[in-house]
């Protein structure tokens, strides 16, 4: 397969830090896509997967999934994009297309092969693909999302990977109007929850341990912040929200929100908490309340989600970076410190 050599940025190994690389990009094929990315965003499960926190990355890994650029080609059966659109691509460059969930657009769920967009079996180019922090990605047009003109792009390209993770199970869990809902933790993912279920019409009480992020919680939107090592402020909320979604990522008590619940109520984690949560029979049988756990999106759903953020000017707080900063920003992040997603300025790969 005829292909072309692109920079990017990544590393060999757990232990060494990314530097600039040379990768491949396949030639574009009939339904592909080529853009040149203009941004992309730092996920923490980069971060996770560059150092092998999940077990199974294959090196070189080249990561980066909160994609947009503008299309510098197309496929010869390319339909839905032209050369110069803006696009974006998020977690997912394939899948099986004909298995139950594919069929419902949920890819996410693909019982097959889901391809994501780096440290994955490529089943085109063979290999495994490579990631966001590079010049360009080829990617079969029925995973490019449409990004909206009136975004900041910058701003725009958390919400491939955060922004969706937090929609759908807004969506699922069916939040709206008349709607009570926390947010547990503020950050990548906390800080645009708030914004995306202020404009679905909810009520919006956020949780988080440290006081000064309370604050900011006001600022995004909020209605009510609550520091969470406090138990008076927590009691004062029991039995209040519809829904919980947790985006924490650290050990934490769910027994202690489980509580915060109506009757009926769901808690949904979207943070990865590496060790196993505990959970008391107690929490979930005093009320009929389910703890349950969403996984990014599909395609359709995160092209509705760019469409609604741009209906109401929904973008991530950002840092936006150099390349060449990729190991201080990995650092910071490690340690929370960043407020609320750092963004790469793709345009610095070429200085
Ligand atoms: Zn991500
Ligand atoms: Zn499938």
């Amino acid at each position: 397969m005829a292909t072309t050599h692109i920079h990017a940025y990544g590393t060999e190994a757990a232990t060494a830090p990314l530097h600039q690389l040379s990768i491949e990009r396949r030639e574009p094929t009939a339904h592909d896509v080529v853009i040149e990315i203009l941004y992309c965003g730092i996920c923490h499960s980069d971060l996770h997967q560059v150092k092998n926190d999940f077990g199974g990355t294959m090196y070189p890994i080249v990561p980066g999934h909160e994609i947009v650029g503008r299309v510098t080609a197309v496929g010869d059966h390319v339909t839905k994009f032209k050369v110069g659109d803006l696009a974006g691509v998020g977690c997912i460059v394939d899948s099986c297309g004909h298995c139950a969930y594919c069929q419902e657009g949920e890819e996410q769920f693909c019982q097959n092969d889901v391809t994501f967009s780096f440290n994955s079996p490529d089943k085109v180019s063979g290999g495994h693909t490579f990631g966001g922090y590079s010049e360009s990605i080829v990617t079969n047009e029925e995973y490019v999302l449409h990004m909206p003109e009136s975004l900041d792009l910058a701003g725009a390209a958390p919400l491939l990977c955060a922004g969706i993770t937090v929609y759908s199970p807004f969506k699922h869990w069916k939040v709206g109007p008349g709607s009570k809902v926390g947010i547990v933790g503020i950050g990548g993912l906390g800080h645009v929850a708030i914004r995306i279920a202020k404009a679905l019409g909810a009520h919006v009480a956020v949780f988080t341990t440290s006081a000064s992020k309370a604050d900011d919680a006001q600022r995004l939107g909020a209605d009510e912040a609550i520091v969470s090592t406090d138990p008076a402020q927590l009691a004062a909320h029991a039995g209040s929200l519809n829904m919980i979604l947790d985006t924490v990522s650290a050990k934490h008590d769910i027994n202690a929100y489980l509580s915060l619940l109506k009757v009926d109520g769901s808690a949904v984690l979207v943070g990865l908490p590496p060790e196993p949560l505990t959970v008391g029979a107690f929490s979930v049988v005093m009320g009929r309340k389910s703890l349950s756990g969403s996984n990014i999106g599909g395609i359709r759903e995160t092209q509705e989600m760019l469409d609604f953020c741009a209906e109401h000017n929904i973008t991530a707080d950002i840092e936006l970076i150099n390349m060449q900063d990729i190991n201080e920003a990995y650092e910071r992040l490690e340690k929370g410190d960043v407020k609320y997603r750092f963004v790469i300025d793709m345009a610095s790969l070429k200085n």
